[in-house]
């Protein structure tokens, strides 16, 4: 991909802002389903619900359904756009449907404010649940009905006992990789007795903790997810949405496999570590349909390896470290992996696709690299990214012979020349943007050097450089501040040499610089961001990710950018010429007081 910067040519083709799909594990299962014809005869009521209510209706109108399933504990990071986009990237591609369900069966940690972002976050990456005229969004926590009459129905059929052992000797006793587990002195107990002890759970006469419900499958299996899970414990908790109805809930494991069923799921698509879990999936589906509960095809789990990127935390509790410590300045700090933060750096939902395509869907994790990610974002802003200029730590250049060149005004002034630049360099429809050079102008301080070291192009006493779309000048001398510091560079404009008028180009120059004019260039805030951990792999093997932390990860400088940026609005996104691609930023801009973001530096080698 190349970057526009004054002194290199432009060479590439438009990119691709959508990615080229490649066949991926996923898409073959799903193709040799839907050859197969494993799912053809599922029905679908138009709401979620158990196999009767599903049986009363119509042939499923999708060919496959997928879910995405946060909990509503955090916001989401980068992490999750890879689960959001292939779950609702794989249904839109094989016509079917994918659920935004909220996993929201833990009564403690979840809030209204996370659902809420939620849902701006996955319409904002490009994805509705909205199909055939319904929405797909559910919560996990409607169907606590049909989990607890699922409970019941499992401990008729004598596949669950209550089970008050101390959660201690639960632990000693279901063993561990080489010793089998032991059985519970309860586990023999009636289907009746257990019936009455699970109803006195529900009814709040026993104390938390005290005892729980577990599935009688295998305490000597080798998968120790099989050794009798717990499916039901109590909690005096207040739920968000059922209140206090309920003083039992589901653990996570048991109430997954049935919210996936309850909404005809075909393929459950999950990260690695649910792995060891899919052979308690399965049973337990298997046992809800043999009840006559659900109806066969049960839903299928798939699992992929997480997406890693480096230099980058994608786990919510760490993220919330770093919130509540006050590293970073809340969840939508530009330097957080969340899609709050991304968004707000400038991130568009066309380059976390791409990203999400690029990284690939696998069964081996591995690492993505942080510059995949900058990549994704410099190729979907090249084509679409209006140009500015900006300088962002400002020197003034004096043109001495300013008036002597250009006449004075009719008031005995200095004249403003206008000078003007695409847009677009390779969209001429997106028009025309211009802007004054006068007798004074902003350059960059980086691009002077009293005495050069070899190869420096640009300003030097003597040395001609071109004002980009302006005129060639020639380097005289500088002035320096008390303290020794370059205060103003002095230059000669070389007549004749304005860019784009007849025989400009006769004076030859190696160097072109960036500037803007005093007379209309406006003062704006720019943050410089970099990584925000200094380690590839921050939190590996249980390192402390904090001790990372880079701490020149945010740099804030007073620039002076060119006039066209007096329009720019919240969210909007520039290429500031050589430096690299800006966002206004979508919180603290605002026609008084300009901010704007790095979003991603030019993958440029202006090294001269
Ligand atoms: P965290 O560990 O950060 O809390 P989580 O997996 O607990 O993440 P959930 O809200 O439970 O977060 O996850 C919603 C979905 O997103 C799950 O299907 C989960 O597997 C998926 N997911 C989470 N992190 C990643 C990741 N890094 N790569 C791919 N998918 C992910
Ligand atoms: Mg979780």
């Amino acid at each position: 991909m190349s970057t526009t910067s004054p002194n290199s040519a432009k060479t590439s083709a438009p990119a691709a802002t959508e990615p080229a799909k490649s066949s991926n594990f996923l898409r073959q299962i799903i193709e040799s389903d839907l050859a197969s014809g494993v799912n053809a005869g599922r029905k679908w009521a138009g709401t979620p619900g158990d196999g009767a209510h599903q049986a009363a209706g119509q042939p499923d109108p999708a060919r496959i359904r997928t879910r995405f399933p946060p909990e509503p504990n955090g916001y989401l990071h980068i992490g999750h756009a890879k689960s959001i986009c292939l779950n609702f990237g794989l249904a839109q591609e094989y016509g079917g449907v994918c659920h935004l369900r909220f996993d929201d069966t833990n009564p403690e940690k979840e809030d209204q404010e996370f659902v809420n972002g939620i849902v701006d976050t996955v319409r904002w990456l490009g994805f509705d649940w909205n199909a055939n005229g319904t929405s797909h969004l559910y919560h996990a926590s409607d169907y606590f009905d049909f989990m607890y009459r699922a409970a019941e129905y499992l401990i008729g059929a004598g596949h669950a006992y209550v089970d008050e052992q101390s959660a201690e000797d639960m632990r000693i006793n279901r063993g561990d990789f080489s010793r089998p587990g032991i059985d519970s002195p309860f586990r023999s107990r009636s289907p009746a007795e257990n019936l009455e002890r699970f109803r006195e759970m529900r009814d709040a006469k026993h104390l938390d903790g005290s005892m729980v419900l577990r599935a009688k499958v295998d305490m000597a299996s080798p998968n120790i997810n099989l050794r009798d899970p717990t499916i039901y414990r109590i909690r005096r908790a207040e739920h968000h949405n059922t209140g206090d109805k309920w003083c039992i809930y589901p653990m996570y494991a048991y109430a997954h496999p049935i919210e996936d069923a309850l909404e005809q799921i075909t393929h459950s698509i999950c990260t690695l570590e649910f792995e060891d879990q899919r052979p308690w999936y399965d049973w337990l589906l298997a046992r809800l349909i043999e009840g006559g509960l659900l109806n066969a095809p049960p839903p299928r789990q798939y699992e992929f390896a997480r997406l890693n990127i480096t230099y980058v935390i994608t786990s919510k509790r760490k993220l919330a470290a770093l919130v509540y410590d006050h590293k970073v300045n809340g969840w939508d700090d530009p330097r957080m992996p969340t899609l709050v933060g991304l968004r707000r750096r400038g991130y568009t939902p066309e380059s976390l696709r791409l990203l999400a395509e690029r990284a690939g869907t696998s069964k081996s994790g591995g690492w993505t690299e942080y510059s995949t990610l900058e990549g994704c974002l410099r190729e979907t802003l090249e084509e679409t990214a209006p140009r500015a200029m900006a300088v962002l730590d400002p020197i003034r250049l004096v043109l001495t012979n300013w008036d002597e060149v250009m006449g004075l005004s009719a008031t005995g002034d200095s004249k403003l020349d206008t000078c003007s630049a695409p847009v677009h360099p390779h969209r001429p429809e997106l028009g025309k943007r211009s802007f004054s050079m006068g007798r004074e102008v902003w350059i960059e301080r980086g691009d002077f050097e009293e005495t050069p070291p070899k190869g420096f192009f640009r300003l030097f006493p003597g040395n001609k450089v071109r004002l980009k779309y302006g005129h060639v000048i020639e380097c005289t001398g500088c002035t320096r501040d008390a303290d020794g510091r370059v205060d103003t560079v002095q230059a000669r404009l070389i007549p004749d040499t304005k860019s784009g008028t007849p025989g400009s180009d006769t004076v030859k120059v190696k160097g072109v610089i960036t500037w803007v004019g005093v007379a209309d260039g406006r003062k704006a805030e720019v943050r410089l961001y970099e990584r925000l951990f200094n380690e590839p792999q921050p939190d590996a093997g249980g390192r402390d990710f904090l001790a990372s932390l880079n701490p020149n990860s945010l740099r804030i400088v007073q620039a002076i950018v060119e006039p066209s940026l007096a329009k720019a609005r919240q969210d909007d996104k520039f290429q500031f010429e050589r430096h690299g691609y800006f966002v206004a930023d979508r919180v603290d801009h605002s026609d008084s007081r300009p901010v704007f973001n790095l979003s991603v530096g030019l993958k440029d080698t202006w090294a001269k």
